[in-house]
């Protein structure tokens, strides 16, 4: 259980020390019959905070605390993140750029592996990127353009990680993850590495089934003028700024578009749900599959929010939405 009262603390900070420390209780002295053994140490590269609230780390600006935040500065960090999760008999879970996550107010007591800076390689081989799971997804749209190559161009409005992106088969405007993936590197929960090819990976909308954590991808692209795909992507920027509340605190689509002709947002717009909130969340005026922090929402508020549209949108035609956003932590 994450303790609330705890101060955030580094337990492991490189750049700030400049020596590795370890994470663990100090050994027990002789003679303390009390104290529990000592935890094994753990060498970590990156950075590893105890009690680190995630709101910062999520586009909703919502959630607990995580027990363990690690910041893994390579592969081998992520590795330990895992270790130390195994050996405390804790939970973990991946996460990039929380833009498709709502943490509880409780926290997470467990484990919490971000990827981002040091597992963010961009290079382009040929028509092929290699891109670290890490890496902003916006970031990629916009360097293979520039290097003119088409595939990812119209995922530069995408507010995630690469990981987060292939692991939930982003995608928008027509396209989708799935479409250029040949290859993902993951790293299984005992710390194995292996490849997957595209054959053996299976993408459904807006879901793969992939376990374990992301950490590399190949890219399949094609060539493309860079000034054609800039001015596309310049195009779907401001049909986003017209159509979404992308600058204010939420996770994008709320719910999966349900099969039929109806989007989930025309039918909770259908519904008169548009501007309905409790406490601090908002289903948003601009598009009703967004909900909004309007900047004293918990979790509990967008949960309630969730369950009121799921209800009404369920009475009224029929139809159970389903959640596009995963949930995490007590
Ligand atoms: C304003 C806005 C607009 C958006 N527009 C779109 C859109 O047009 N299309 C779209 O598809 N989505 C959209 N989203 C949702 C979101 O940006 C995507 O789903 C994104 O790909 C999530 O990436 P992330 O790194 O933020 O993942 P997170 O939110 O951090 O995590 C999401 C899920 O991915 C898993 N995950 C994260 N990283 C990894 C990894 N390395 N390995 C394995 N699993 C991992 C997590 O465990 C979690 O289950 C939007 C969100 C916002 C806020």
């Amino acid at each position: 259980m994450a303790r609330k009262s705890e101060s955030r603390k580094t337990v492991s900070d490189r750049r700030t020390s400049g020596s590795r420390k370890s994470v663990g209780k100090a050994p027990a002295k002789t003679g303390t019959p009390a104290a529990p053994p000592a935890a094994p140490k753990i060498k970590f590269r990156g950075k590893l905070l105890e009690n680190e609230p995630m709101a910062r780390l999520t586009t909703w600006r919502i959630g607990g605390p995580a027990r363990y935040l690690a910041l893994p500065a390579d592969s081998e960090d992520v590795a330990r993140a895992l270790d130390l999760a195994q050996e405390r008999g804790l939970p973990w879970v991946v996460v990039g750029l929380g833009s498709n996550l709502l943490v509880k107010d409780g926290g997470f007591p467990g484990v919490v592996i971000r990827m981002g800076k040091g597992l963010d390689r961009f290079e382009m081989k040929g028509a092929t990127a290699i891109v670290g799971a890490g890496l902003p997804t916006p970031l990629l749209a916009r360097r293979t353009a520039d290097a003119g190559f088409a595939g990812v161009e119209r995922f530069v409005g995408i507010p995630g990680t690469v990981g987060g992106g292939i692991f939930m088969n982003a995608g928008c405007h027509g396209a989708e993850f799935a479409e250029v993936v040949t290859e993902v590197t993951v790293m299984d929960p005992k710390g194995k590495i292996k490849q997957l090819s595209r054959k053996q990976i299976i993408f459904k909308y807006r879901s793969s089934n992939l376990e374990g954590i992301v950490l590399e991808a190949k890219l399949g692209l094609g060539e493309e003028s860079p000034t054609k795909l800039k001015e596309l992507q310049g195009k779907l920027f401001r049909w986003r700024k017209a159509g979404t509340p992308f600058d204010q605190p939420c996770c994008g689509s709320t719910f999966t578009n349900p099969s039929g002709t109806k989007t989930a947002g025309m039918l909770i717009d259908e519904c008169g749900l548009k501007g309905f909130s409790i406490g601090g969340a908002q289903v948003s005026t601009q598009h009703a599959n967004y909900i909004i922090n309007k900047g004293t929402a918990t979790a509990s508020d967008v949960l309630k929010v969730i369950e009121h549209l799921r209800k009404t949108v369920a009475k009224k035609t029929g139809i159970t939405l389903e959640l596009e956003c995963k949930i995490i932590g007590v």
